[in-house]
C-alpha cells in the first residue's frame, strides 16, 4: 500500500537528515514511514503509490480554502512570466500591506518575512529594542518557531521528539526565556515579580495550536493584557496559525483583545513561505531602515510569494461567510467524531475553535502541555495509522491541531466520521 513511499523513504534518508526538511513530517511520534505526496486537490491528498487522502493537515494551515485553489494557482503562474523575484520594491507588497492592515485589528504597519520562526525572531527583537530589556516569557507547549531563544518548552515537534534542552542552543541564550504554564496567570505573576524591571514580552498563542488545540481559559489572555500594561512588558500574540484562520482579524478579532505585536506565518502566504510582523506605528517604526533594530531579508516579499497570499487573503476578506461554513463544518465533525469515540466507550476529549480542532484520549480537560502529555497518545498513534488506512490523513501526533478546509463536502466529513467508527472498533 506504501512501498512508493518507503522506497522514496530510504532514498531520502541517505541525503536528508532523518529523510525529511521539517521533523514533524517523519512520523516519529505516531511511527511508521511517511507517506510521500505527488498531488493534492481541494480536500484531497494522492500519494506516489496511488493513495487518496481527506486532509486534516492543510500544509499545517495555508490550504484554508483547499489544494491548487484556481484563483491563487493562476495568480502565481501568471506573475511567474514577469519574473521570480527583483530584490527591489513592488507595488504589491503595499497593497498587501494596505490589505492586512484593513483585516487585522490594531496594527497600522507590516514587515514581511519568509517564515513564522523569522516572524516570531523578529517580534522579540523589536520587543527588546523598545523595552531596552531582555528576558521574555513564553508558555510551555507553546511554538514560536526554531530559533534559539525559543526552542525552550517548544510544544509539537520538539515534544514529538522528546528532546528537553536542544544542543545547539547555548544557557546564556535560553536563560533569558522564562517559562510558565499555558492558561496559569498565577505562574506568570510570580515570574514577573521576581524579574522586576527585566522582561520586554510575553509571547503567547491565544489559542495553542501546538500541543493539540488548546483554548485560553475565560481571564487568561485578558490577564497577560493587564499585566503587560502594568510592568511595560510587549503583549504578542502569535497568530502563525489562528491569523486569518479563526477570523479575517485572527484571534484579536475573536476574543477582542488587543496585542501590542502580532505574527504572521501560514495562510499569509497562500502556501508559499511567507512570515509577517506586524503592531502600531510607534512600535514597528523601530525597525530598520525607518529605525535602528535591524531585519532584513533577501527574498523577504517575493513577488510570487505575495500575489498568492494577497489572492488568497482577498478571498477571505470579501467572503467572511467562509469562517461561518468552516465552523458549522468542523461542528459536524466534532459531534460525528463524539459519536464514533462514545460509541466504542473510548474516554475522549475533543477540543475545537472555528476550523481548528484536536482529539485527546482521556476523561480530563486538556488545558495545558502537562493534561495534553497525560493523555493516552499510544492509542492516538493507533488511531492516527487505522485512520490513513481508511483514506484519512490527520496530523501525526497529537500534539498537533488539525486543520480544516472550506473543500471539505459532507461526503469527506461523513467518510471521516465513517472511517473513525470502524478505526476505533478495530484498535480499542
Ligand atoms: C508554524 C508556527 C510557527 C513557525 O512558523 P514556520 O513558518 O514553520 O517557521 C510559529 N508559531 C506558531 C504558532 C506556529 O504554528
Amino acid at each position: 500500500m506504501y512501498s512508493k513511499s518507503e522506497n522514496l523513504f530510504e532514498q531520502a534518508k541517505r541525503v536528508i537528515p532523518g529523510g525529511v526538511n521539517s521533523p514533524v513530517r517523519a512520523f516519529k511520534s505516531v511511527g511508521g514511514t511517511p507517506i510521500f505526496m505527488e498531488r493534492a486537490q481541494g480536500s484531497y491528498m494522492y500519494d506516489v503509490d496511488g493513495n487518496k487522502y481527506v486532509d486534516y493537515i492543510n500544509s499545517w494551515g495555508p490550504m484554508i480554502l483547499g489544494h491548487a485553489y484556481e484563483p491563487v494557482v493562476k495568480a502565481i503562474q501568471d506573475y511567474a512570466t514577469r519574473s521570480t523575484s527583483f530584490g527591489a520594491p513592488t507595488e504589491l507588497e503595499t497593497r498587501i500591506a494596505e490589505l492586512i492592515i484593513g483585516m487585522v485589528p490594531n496594527i497600522d504597519m507590516i514587515r514581511m518575512v519568509n517564515s513564522g520562526t523569522e516572524a516570531c525572531m523578529t517580534a522579540i527583537r523589536i520587543a527588546r529594542g523598545v523595552t531596552g530589556k531582555n528576558k521574555f516569557i513564553k508558555f510551555e507547549g507553546c511554538y514560536h518557531g526554531h530559533a534559539d531563544a525559543f526552542l525552550v518548552s517548544a510544544g509539537s515537534g520538539v515534544a514529538t521528539l522528546g528532546i528537553q534542552a536542544v544542543p545547539g542552543v547555548t544557557t546564556s541564550v535560553s536563560q533569558d526565556t522564562l517559562t510558565a504554564p499555558y492558561n496559569n496567570l498565577p505562574a506568570v505573576q510570580q515570574l514577573i515579580a521576581e524579574n522586576p524591571d527585566q522582561i520586554a514580552a510575553i509571547i503567547v498563542e491565544p489559542i495553542a495550536g501546538n500541543m493539540g488545540c488548546i483554548l485560553p481559559q475565560p481571564g487568561f489572555l485578558e490577564g497577560l493584557r493587564q499585566l503587560c500594561d502594568e510592568n511595560n512588558i510587549l503583549l504578542i500574540f502569535d497568530e502563525v496559525m489562528t491569523g486569518f484562520r479563526l477570523a479575517r482579524g485572527g484571534a484579536q478579532e475573536l476574543l477582542g483583545i488587543r496585542a501590542d505585536l502580532v505574527t504572521f506565518g501560514k495562510i499569509i502566504g497562500g502556501g508559499m513561505p511567507v512570515g509577517a510582523v506586524a503592531g502600531p506605528r510607534a512600535i514597528m517604526e523601530n525597525l530598520a531602515p525607518a529605525g535602528k533594530v535591524y531585519q532584513a531579508g533577501t527574498l523577504s516579499g517575493n513577488p510570487i510569494a505575495m500575489i498568492a497570499g494577497y489572492t488568497l487573503l482577498n478571498t477571505l476578506n470579501e467572503n467572511p461567510v467562509i469562517y461561518q461554513q468552516l465552523q458549522e463544518k468542523a461542528t459536524y465533525l466534532v459531534n460525528g467524531l463524539r459519536e464514533a469515540f462514545g460509541g466504542a466507550g473510548v474516554v475522549h476529549q475533543i477540543n475545537q475553535i472555528g476550523s481548528m480542532l484536536s482529539a485527546h484520549f482521556t476523561e480530563y480537560p486538556i488545558i495545558d502541555f502537562a493534561s495534553a502529555s497525560a493523555a493516552n497518545n499510544e492509542l492516538f498513534r493507533k488511531f492516527f495509522h487505522a485512520m490513513l488506512e481508511r483514506g484519512i490523513y490527520l496530523p501525526p501526533s497529537a500534539f498537533e491541531s488539525w486543520f480544516m478546509c472550506n473543500a471539505l463536502t459532507t461526503e469527506d466529513l461523513d467518510a471521516t466520521i465513517q472511517a473513525a467508527k470502524s478505526a476505533m472498533q478495530a484498535i480499542k
